[in-house]
């Protein structure tokens, strides 16, 4: 947040249109043209994309849809919030964060995968997945909340599968505080999310509702936030990049940094590095006053899916990347001596 997105916040002040709006209108337009995406609609935040994306394909209970291990929470709890079961699926190497094909076990119900692209890289199997689903006919749905502006020149993640969703959340690439963006390719999907996130009907203003539908919109207090957000992309993706080259020269090989796709552009997230044990190295660099942390907890671990039964010993690579994982601290403004000092802590924690 700087001068210029105080400057466009005032124009929607000026204008007085502060719920949806002639933002959101420019909003949308501006993300389908980054995303390559002929179809899309705004969503409250990231979570209720995805939940959009998977009710809108009408998937529910009764269904199960696999999402990898390592991945954070949301991506299963909109499985779970449609009625349906998420069923995890082990990651294919400690430091490669994607749903491991070789994994995956389908059962009559298996309807989809929510795959997500994580960190700032795109999956590194994200065109055998789709491959996989396309021949089962099953749904793939592409988290995409971390991967805005991650592209191979030709593709944009998000672009792979039946649906890819967005956030605008406030550690995002881009910001609107809450927010989220659903693209696909299909047109009769995006007809149903465009009900589903407006009451049932395509406009505001009639009490006319010709569908059941829920309230999912943004306001244009925030897509005016996202316009001079998406104003600023270039430098914001410069600023972590920097910040990123910046890591791996300080680091070199001491540690071992999260894969990352060459032929994708690269917009780190977080830069992730892997260790011999994680919780002690953080508990070291605190005692410095460097706040690391941890990768996400895999989900067959999280207390509230213990129902779902997941073992240790069905997650070898997700418990190693638990055990291992490191977030390094990567907002923008983080300066050269900062990261020297985050740097310096962990080659300390780790000598
Ligand atoms: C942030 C995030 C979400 C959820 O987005 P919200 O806007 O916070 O609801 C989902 N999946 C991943 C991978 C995320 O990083």
């Amino acid at each position: 947040m700087d001068g210029s997105d105080h400057a466009f916040l005032a124009q929607v002040f000026e204008r007085n249109y502060i719920a949806e709006g002639p933002c959101a209108t420019q909003f949308r337009e501006q993300l389908l043209q980054l995303t390559g995406s002929p179809h899309g609609v705004l969503a409250s935040n990231g979570t209720l994309a995805l939940y959009l994306a998977l009710k809108g394909l009408g998937i529910g209970p009764g269904d199960e849809v696999l999402v990898q291990d390592i991945t954070f929470i949301a991506s299963a709890n909109a499985v779970e919030m449609v009625g349906a079961t998420p069923r995890f699926v082990d990651v294919p190497a400690f430091d490669d964060l994607t749903l491991d094909l070789d994994r995956i076990a389908l059962t009559p119900r298996t309807r989809g995968i929510v795959v997500a692209h994580l960190f700032g890289t795109a999956c590194s199997n994200i065109e055998a997945l789709q491959g996989f689903c396309a021949e089962r006919g099953l749904r793939l749905i592409e988290d995409a909340a971390q991967a805005l502006a991650i592209t191979d020149g030709v593709r944009h993640c998000g672009t792979f599968g039946d649906a890819g969703t967005f956030s605008f959340y406030a550690d995002k690439t881009i910001t609107t505080a809450e927010g989220g963006f659903v693209i696909t390719p299909h047109e009769e999907l995006h007809d149903r999310m465009v009900l589903l996130r407006n009451q049932g009907r395509r406009s505001s203003g009639t009490f006319v509702h010709e569908a059941i539908g829920y309230n999912l919109r943004m306001t244009d207090l925030q897509c005016a936030l996202g316009l001079s957000q998406l104003a600023k992309l270039d430098t914001i993706v410069r600023e972590k990049q920097k910040l990123y080259a910046l890591y791996r020269e300080r680091l070199g090989d001491r540690v071992t940094f999260s894969r990352i796709r060459d032929d994708f552009s690269h917009i780190p997230f977080r830069v992730v590095v892997f260790v011999e044990h994680a919780e002690r190295t953080m508990e070291l660099m605190k005692a410095r006053g460097v706040e690391a942390r941890a990768i996400f907890h895999p989900l067959h671990r999280q207390p509230c899916y213990a129902h779902l039964g997941g073992a240790d010993r069905d997650f070898p690579h997700a418990v190693e990347c638990a055990d291992r994982g490191i977030c390094l601290p990567t907002w923008v403004g983080l300066s050269v001596e900062q990261v020297d000092h985050v740097c310096a802590s962990l080659l300390d924690a780790i000598a």
